[in-house]
């Protein structure tokens, strides 16, 4: 018998069962390790003695009820993630408890051994870590795909770190068990070497071997599911008013706004006024996968809402409230639009990484690291982590080869994480998601200043940089002496506009003649702070007199910069 058997006879969660397995000394670290005779009378007289049994924390708190387990896919493309999901879901038709699912709304329900399991419809890491960007652990417990025939590849690595930061545990399935090329125990030792190590090697992971094309392993599979989440006991009080996260939000032609909230705890109603990330709205209808309007939504249910004023984003975190409550007031003075850009996620970049450590609000410095091979990315990896600056501990939560993808940019942002690139070119597009995630994301040819830049920002070294700004050019067309003996350079200005305070650059065929600050700034007699194009201006510099005509002025500007994108 295994622990979850007994557990489940004795009418207690394996988590509990395993606590007195501790406390009596029986050896069994998972909810599948099989139990001998002799120990499965140890546990019973335990359970003799101590009547009633220790109570799981249900009990105590009276209104809380189980709730179903929300699951994402992960693993590197083509492993069959999609086949996976689609197997599930038909073998959830088949069982035709559900009827004919009409509607898609970004996550669905399958149920075994009478308990239920809602799959998210998007499996990848981009999904996963934008929602947990946003502030949503919708995940609580991710399927790890990983393809028999191909075993461990990038985005299984990729996967697996994303998982470890987010703290979610992991379920693998080896997948693709009907191919004939396969080698599922040298499979098994790598994922052992990242920490998911099998429970038959002592591990406390579980595997399972599917085949998505056969349906081979898939109820085996549902079954592992059901058991590992079990043991995370998820409970949820659906008295209390519903709150959830979007995982999709759409236009639809016949619908209008449509959103799909996962509820995580609470009870959404038909009529229920609510907050989404940057909108808000009443709820008009309900909608389950099957299209059947409900007029209350529970735990763990996905459910398509109409009555959004406007589009959130998934990840997005969903409240129930009161019509008269401050946030909707708030939300409907300021449009949606506004209110999205207002959110702009503050991450921590290099430069501003020692206020925080002074402010002791870190200890750590979270890095990813991508390269343009592994020999290039190890080497930055392991003197990095050699850095030892006061205590401060340098995680490298993810390092691989290739260029940066959304998927780390992702990472970075749900993790504060800071990425560095080395010996690969950056896309423009990379680079404006980073911006707008507000990223500190930084490319370097050479080994030595990634080490000397990470050194100076953890032991406050690092100064911010600064970068100039063209502000506007003027050509000198006429020199004008003064009385007191002083140039005047009259001037066209011929691009942008020429600024007071600005700095100045005096360039003579192509080569820089002076550097200063102008003195004065004059259109016709008249002191002025500006002049703008195809205008004419006198400007005089603080300590330079030799002007001729055709020189030109550069008028720029110097900005610090904490970030650099
Ligand atoms: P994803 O990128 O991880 O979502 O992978 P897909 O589900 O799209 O599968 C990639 C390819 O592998 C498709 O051609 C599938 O038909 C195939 N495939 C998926 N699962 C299996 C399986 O168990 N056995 C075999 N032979 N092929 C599979």
């Amino acid at each position: 018998m295994r622990v979850y058997e007994l557990a489940k006879k004795k009418k207690v969660s394996s988590r509990i069962l395993l606590k007195i397995m501790k406390e009596l000394g029986i050896k069994g670290k998972v909810a599948a390790s099989s139990l001998s005779t002799g120990n499965i009378e140890r546990i019973s007289s335990h359970f003799k003695e101590k009547k009633p049994p220790i109570s799981s924390t249900g009990r105590e708190l009276s209104s809380f009820v189980p709730r179903a387990p929300i699951i994402t896919l992960m693993g590197h493309v083509d492993h069959g993630k999609t086949s996976i999901l689609d197997t599930i879901r038909e073998s959830r038709l088949i069982a035709a408890e559900y009827g004919e699912i009409t509607q898609h709304i970004g996550a669905y329900r399958a149920k075994v051994n009478e308990r239920e399991l809602v799959f998210l419809d998007t499996p990848g890491h981009e999904a996963f870590a934008a929602m947990r960007a946003r502030g949503a652990q919708v995940t609580d417990l991710v399927l790890l795909v990983v393809a028999a025939d191909d075993g461990v590849m990038p985005q299984t690595v990729e996967a697996i770190d994303h998982c470890r930061e987010a703290k979610v545990p992991v379920v693998v399935a080896i997948n693709k068990i009907d191919k004939s090329n396969t080698n599922i125990e040298a499979i098994k030792k790598e994922l052992a070497k990242l920490d998911l190590a099998p429970e038959e090697w002592g591990g406390k992971t579980i595997f399972v071997e599917t085949s998505a094309k056969t349906g081979a392993g898939i109820k085996k599979l549902l079954e592992m599911l059901h058991l590992e989440t079990e043991m995370l006991e998820l409970k949820a009080d659906p008295k209390k008013s519903g709150e959830g996260a979007i995982i999709e939000a759409k236009m639809d032609k016949r619908e209008g706004k449509s959103i799909s909230v996962i509820v995580k705890d609470g009870t959404i109603k038909v009529g229920d006024n609510f907050i989404a990330g940057g909108t808000f709205g009443r709820v008009r209808a309900l909608i389950n996968e099957e299209g059947k309007n409900l007029k209350e939504a529970g735990p763990s249910t996905p459910i398509k809402i109409l009555g959004a004023e406007s589009l959130p984003l998934p990840g997005d975190a969903f409240r129930v409230v009161d019509s008269t409550s401050k946030e909707i007031i708030e939300k409907k003075k300021l449009p949606a639009q506004k209110e999205l850009k207002r959110r702009a996620p503050a991450r921590v970049t290099l430069e501003e990484f020692f206020g925080e450590i002074k402010k002791e609000q870190r200890n750590e410095l979270k890095l990813i690291i991508k390269g343009d091979v592994v020999g290039s990315v190890e080497a930055v990896s392991e003197s990095l982590k050699k850095l030892k600056v006061q205590e401060i501990e340098i995680n490298i939560i993810h390092q691989a080869t290739g260029g940066i993808n959304e998927s780390d940019i992702m990472l970075a942002s749900a993790s504060n994480a800071i990425i560095i690139g080395f010996n690969i070119p950056l896309e423009t597009k990379m680079k404006e998601l980073a911006k707008r995630e507000g990223i500190d994301l930084r490319t370097y040819r050479l080994i030595y200043d990634v080490i000397d830049d990470v050194k100076k920002a953890i032991s406050g070294l690092l100064k911010p940089k600064e970068i100039e700004e063209t502000i506007g050019e003027a050509e000198i067309r006429r020199i004008f002496t003064l009385s007191n003996g002083r140039a005047v350079a009259g001037c066209l200005v011929t691009k942008g506009k020429v600024l007071r305070g600005g700095k100045v650059r005096l360039m003579r065929e192509g080569k820089i003649i002076h550097q200063g600050r102008m003195s004065s700034l004059r259109r016709f007699k008249d002191n002025v702070k500006e002049v703008a194009t195809n205008h004419e201006c006198g400007i005089q510099l603080e300590d330079f007199n030799d002007f001729k005509a055709g020189d030109l002025f550069q008028i720029y500007q110097i900005r610090k910069i904490v970030k650099e994108v």
